[in-house]
């Protein structure tokens, strides 16, 4: 089991989620973060902490975000992990300025 980010974060970058993962598995896409299946410990911290309701848990995804899972492992491997979150806590900072490379 592991904890995945959806779609619900694509221009978020409220990026609070960050700061509560006890072992940081969060990378950063250009428009949303992704969790790395192999490090994330199924916490369950930082599901509270996201007010988009992006985050689940991979057995409790409904069938039509189940592609997320795989996503989740491929983007966390293509992009870094970010450590802290950015701008004042609660509230929202500029999304990234680069290009979308959101898959589909
Ligand atoms: S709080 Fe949720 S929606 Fe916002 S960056 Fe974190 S995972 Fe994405
Ligand atoms: S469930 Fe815990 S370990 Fe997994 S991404 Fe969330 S805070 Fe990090």
């Amino acid at each position: 089991m592991a904890y995945v980010v959806t779609d619900e974060c694509v221009g978020c970058k409220y990026t609070d989620c960050v700061d509560v993962c006890p072992v940081s598995c969060f990378h950063e896409g250009p428009d949303m973060l992704y969790i790395n299946p192999e490090e994330c410990i199924d916490c369950n911290a930082c599901v509270s902490e996201c007010p988009p309701e992006a985050i689940w848990a991979d057995v409790d995804l409904p069938e039509d975000k189940f592609q997320w899972i795989e996503i989740n492992g491929e983007m966390s491997n293509k992009y870094p992990v970010i450590h802290e979150s950015r701008g004042t806590k609660g509230e929202p900072t500029e999304a990234s300025a680069e290009p979308s490379s959101q898959p589909s």
